[in-house]
């Protein structure tokens, strides 16, 4: 597949304001931040709000707030006026609705009646075969709404019942050569098969989304949480449908707690605002992570500017970067 190749490259940090950024949002943005800068590449802020019921304006000025006291800028975003906005997702509902037209009158798209409780209950049918799970460990979908007929369409149009919209994938596999976590090869099947491109409640989906504005935007370099590696090859074949060159990935080990769960709502303390409360510095943070992700050979205080010449993705750890009990403390000593 031709990538998106694009000199210097373009990055972004695409973060949903549903909360405060705690410290594995930071490393992600951190290390997105280091890859488009140390090659010399723009970045571009772009506020993934489009879930209305999880979105907070307040959370957004935050986030842009705690990026800064990160040290990190970019070059386009909400405050930032570029020739590729707006920069905020529930501002370009009319140009995920045209794509999805598109994509219908393509013959791609169907509509699904299944609720959330109907197919976690095929999942679990205890006579049923079960059907495959999806990379990140939900149901894949059975395809039980992809061939109803006109009349089943309509039948369960007038019981009121709101679709949600699925894309009718192919039986294909796609690979690309992820810059951390190394060459992939996944089929659609495996990651979850048919996907919503919009919830029945008319949201638009993650994965249409993203990649709509990440060709809109010129972005060609994405760097996420491998919590997102099985939606790559979904958005790769969403890429191909829309005949658009995919950017390069690479895909980050996670940030976990001292148990091994992934940062949450509820590790209010490890929070960015919750740190910088107890007296931790932004250049503790940064110096930290820094050397989590194999920059540095000791843990300390860096601004993310002094990383940018040394940056690079080798030495990062292949898995998850469990924190310490007490990594407020350890921040706090650092100074
Ligand atoms: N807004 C997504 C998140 O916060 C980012 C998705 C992506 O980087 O593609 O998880």
């Amino acid at each position: 597949m031709q990538l998106r190749d694009a000199h210097p490259p373009r990055g972004r940090l695409a973060p949903s304001p549903t909360g405060r950024l705690h410290l594995g949002n930071a490393w992600a943005f951190l290390l997105a931040w280091l890859a488009a800068r140390a090659s010399g590449g723009k970045v571009v802020l772009r506020m993934e709000d489009i879930d209305p019921e999880r979105s907070r304006p307040e959370y957004a000025d935050e986030i842009m707030r705690d990026l800064r006291w990160l040290g990190l800028d970019w070059d386009e975003g909400p405050d930032a006026p570029g020739p590729c906005g707006p920069y905020e997702q529930s501002r370009r509902l009319e140009r995920y609705a045209a794509a999805l037209d598109a994509l219908t009158a393509a013959g791609r798209v169907y509509p699904c009646f299944c609720t959330r409780k109907e197919l976690r209950e095929l999942a679990s049918a205890p006579h049923a075969a079960p059907p495959p799970l999806a990379g990140d460990g939900s149901p894949a979908y059975p395809g039980t709404c992809r061939n109803l007929t006109p009349l089943q369409r309509d039948e369960q149009l007038r019981q009121g019942r709101k679709p949600a919209l699925r894309l009718r994938c192919d039986e294909i596999s796609l690979a690309f050569d992820d810059r951390v976590a190394g060459p992939q090869l996944h089929t659609l099947a495996q990651c979850g098969g048919d996907f919503a491109l919009r919830r029945s409640d008319g949201v638009v989906a993650y994965q249409l989304a993203v990649v709509l504005d990440d060709i809109a935007m010129g972005i060609s370099q994405v760097v996420r949480g491998d919590d997102i590696l099985t939606s790559t090859p979904r958005q790769l074949f969403l890429y191909q449908l829309l005949n658009a060159a995919p950017p390069q990935y690479a895909h980050l080990p996670l940030v976990l707690d001292a148990q091994g769960e992934r940062l949450a709502k509820r590790h209010q303390a490890l929070t960015l605002a919750e740190l910088r409360a107890a007296g931790v510095s932004s250049g503790a943070v940064v110096g930290y992570l820094a050397w989590r992700a194999g920059l540095q050979s000791a843990p300390h205080k860096r601004s993310a500017a002094e990383l940018v010449p040394g940056f690079s993705f080798a030495p990062l750890p292949r898995e998850a970067v469990v924190l310490p009990e007490n990594i407020a403390d350890i921040l706090r000593g650092l100074g």
